[in-house]
């Protein structure tokens, strides 16, 4: 995954009375207004610049957009939807926020990471596992593990 931020001006421009109106890319009407912003290259009403999302106007709301999959967004859902959760303490990538995660203690997995890191079990809801040295383990390999060092288990 690539993580370049995607973030594009905003300009606000008056229009001046004598030009020919230019046409909207979001409603692909003539902007008639006093004012229009100018974004991405293109021209766009007040009203037509909006967060896919939430639906703000984005010319309002700060001087940048970013775009993502032929979304327009905010600062805070492509943040939201885009941003990263932080790295995975199974394979050490980043998560990007959208995703769903698992957490144990301080640190975040992949659902996909989130296995038994000695014999690769998932867990399901419900299931035990336990965080020794950092690493995900199953009730099987950490009492195996307790064993070796001489404990005896303690959960039962
Ligand atoms: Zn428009
Ligand atoms: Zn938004
Ligand atoms: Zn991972
Ligand atoms: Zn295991």
């Amino acid at each position: 995954m690539q993580k370049k931020e995607k973030s594009f001006g905003i300009q606000m421009l008056s229009v001046k009375p004598d030009t020919k109106p230019k046409g909207c890319a979001g409603c692909n009407r003539k902007i008639k207004d006093r004012y229009l912003l100018k974004a991405l290259d293109k021209y766009w009403h007040e009203d037509c610049l909006k967060c896919a999302c939430c639906d703000c106007r984005l010319g309002e709301v700060g001087s940048t957009l970013y775009t993502k999959a032929n979304l327009i967004l905010c600062r805070r859902d492509y943040l939201r939807l885009f941003g990263v959760t932080g790295n995975c303490a199974a394979c050490s990538k980043l998560i990007p926020a959208f995703e769903m995660v698992m957490r144990a203690k301080d640190n975040v997995y992949h659902l996909d990471c989130f296995a038994c890191q000695l014999c690769n079990q998932r867990f399901c809801v419900g299931d035990k596992f336990f965080l020794k040295n950092n690493m995900i383990l199953c009730q099987t390999d950490y009492e195996e593990g307790l064993m070796k060092e001489g404990y005896a288990p303690q959960v039962r």
